[in-house]
């Protein structure tokens, strides 16, 4: 398998964000990467697309990325590019990319052009983004690509914000985070542009500590909620029924949590994230995890102050 690191330039609707038919973002580069097993480069894919929806290019992105309209001119049509490039790609590789926005815009492009779909359900792929602070900070802080790129002391040679250089500078950077012996693969991120159709589709997978489960559509958040799957409350490392702590309650009517807990693996917490897809139907996103008495401390209090909010708003009504 090759991983496949891209990155993408875009230029964008002036003024009101979605118009012309649904295409936000339209991509005017492709840079990409190819790492082998080791996260060596062995091969580098640069393209410039000619602007076909928004001819002028945005101000916000002329002044972010470095190509001039004499580049633009001379690029290729989207679709020509994309052949190239999933050819270029291969037969079995992982996408990488930094944060998660450009597997989302890159299908949406292909969508709008009437390409067929890279997959009819979620993409797992790797967010270099989420990996580095995963590595070297808390796990939760996003920062510039940049900046990682300088605390891992890694040569700037380049100018940031062109695909070609923003691709090779999140490839060093994950080629760094695989030498301190992270197991990055169990971290895959999920593009949730095509959602899961049917039970079949549905993303379940098992890493170390926590488990995650991308669910089918259902008409609403109640049907959501009696589905056998999404309710279960089965610890995500062993499988055996965890036993009560808190029971299944609502934050804000969108995210949902449940904590329990398992005779061999302590606190279990799940999370449930109720998510809207463009049709109007729901979807969840679930989260399984084991933590630690603190943990189950903070959630009962969100609980509490939850009640309390609510008997006092029942009180003035
Ligand atoms: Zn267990």
């Amino acid at each position: 398998m090759h991983y496949i690191v891209f990155d993408l330039e875009w230029n964008q609707a002036e003024g009101k964000i979605g118009h012309e038919g649904g295409l936000p973002f339209e991509i005017v580069e492709i840079g990409a990467v190819k790492l082998n097993r080791r996260m060596q480069i062995v091969d580098r894919f640069e393209e410039v697309i000619k602007p076909k929806i928004y001819p002028r290019m945005h101000f916000m992105t002329t002044k972010i990325i470095q190509l001039d309209k004499e580049d633009l001119e001379n690029g290729k049509p989207f679709t020509e590019v994309m052949e190239r490039f999933l050819e270029w790609c291969g037969r079995n590789y992982r996408f990488c990319i930094w944060g998660t926005l450009d597997i989302t815009e890159l299908q949406r492009n292909m969508c709008y052009y009437g390409m067929d779909e890279l997959t009819h359900k979620p993409l797992p792929y790797l967010d270099v983004q989420k990996l580095y602070s995963l590595a070297y900070e808390d796990g939760k802080t996003r920062r510039a690509l940049e900046f990682a790129v300088d605390e891992l002391n890694i040569e700037k040679d380049e100018p940031f914000h062109r695909a070609n250089n923003d691709a090779y500078y999140t490839a060093k950077v994950l080629e760094q985070i695989h030498k301190s012996h992270m197991d990055v693969e169990g971290y895959l991120s999920y593009d949730l542009f095509m959602l899961p159709q049917d039970k079949r589709d549905e993303v379940k997978v098992k890493f170390k500590t926590y488990s995650k489960y991308i669910s089918r559509e259902f008409p609403d958040k109640t049907r959501a909620m009696e589905d056998k799957m999404v309710s279960s409350t089965k610890c995500c490392v062993c499988g055996r029924q965890t036993k009560k702590v808190i029971k299944w309650f609502s934050v804000n009517g969108r995210h949902y949590y449940y904590v329990g807990s398992c005779k061999r693996h302590g606190f279990v917490k799940a999370k449930v994230r109720m998510k809207k897809a463009d049709d109007g139907n729901v979807f969840v996103v679930k989260t399984m995890k084991i933590i630690d008495e603190p943990s189950v401390d903070a959630i009962r209090e969100k609980q509490e102050k939850l009640r309390a909010q609510r008997a006092e708003r029942r009180h003035r009504d």
